[in-house]
């Protein structure tokens, strides 16, 4: 087991994020990471260890409502910095954050390694984000429908969250086979995901179960 959370509204996104980690804590890791958008800079700090350490690392105050967190539990890849989550493009423009297994990893890592794409992980979760952006940057289709066609393509079990450098009023999730909640504040501004309610602050009261085949998009803008 591991934990996902995001966070998307109008508060401390990256306070909001690991308070939610830490609660997810119990779900067991080894490995901890979130990744935020600030004045359209998109920062990453991951790390083996705990959420604690990670805290000590990261700007509480950072200016951001925008926030994706991750608790790994390694099922490819060894419990280090490189394939701890979130994984992040090489031009930075999609980060990602995934719990479960893509049993057809390597065929699929085989076919993008033969378009040019190079990965710096050993995880199947760096596939699954470099499939679904090569549809995105390759098919003038948007994030959401990108999602829709490679998550066609994948075998396994995941439930993951999404979030788009250029689109910070965004953040897409799918699930199958794996845990995944969403709460909404009453203001409808602030929305949270994540593997377990309990990561949600006490007065999310609106809980919506994901149920599996559904790829969800949370847009706080619209
Ligand atoms: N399979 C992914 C990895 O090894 C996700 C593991 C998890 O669920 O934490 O990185």
């Amino acid at each position: 087991m591991c934990g996902i959370i995001g966070y998307l509204g109008k508060e401390n996104a990256v306070f909001n994020t690991i308070i939610g980690m830490e609660k997810l804590e119990y779900r067991g890791y080894d490995s901890a990471g979130l990744c935020y958008i600030d004045n359209d800079i998109l920062h990453l700090v991951k790390q083996p260890g705990c959420v604690a350490d990670l805290m000590n690392k990261i700007d509480l105050n950072a200016n951001s409502e925008i926030c994706i967190g991750h608790t790994r539990w390694a099922t490819h890849g060894a419990a280090s910095k490189r394939n701890a989550h979130p994984h992040v493009t090489k031009d930075l423009r999609l980060a990602i954050v995934h719990n479960g297994i893509i049993e057809n990893s390597e065929s699929l890592k085989k076919e993008l390694i033969n378009k040019g794409y190079e990965f710096l992980s050993d995880t199947d979760t760096e596939v699954l984000l470099y499939l679904i952006y090569d549809y995105f940057m390759n098919n003038a289709i948007g994030l959401y429908d990108a999602v829709k066609v490679a998550l066609k393509r994948i075998v396994g079990a995941y439930a993951f969250i999404l979030m788009d450098k250029r689109n910070n009023n965004e953040l897409i999730c799918a699930k199958n086979g794996s845990p995944m909640v969403i709460g909404v504040q009453d203001n409808k501004i602030d929305y949270y995901i994540a593997s377990d309610a309990y990561a949600f602050p006490e007065e999310i009261k609106k809980i919506i179960y994901v149920k599996d085949g559904n790829v969800i998009r949370i847009n706080n803008k619209i």
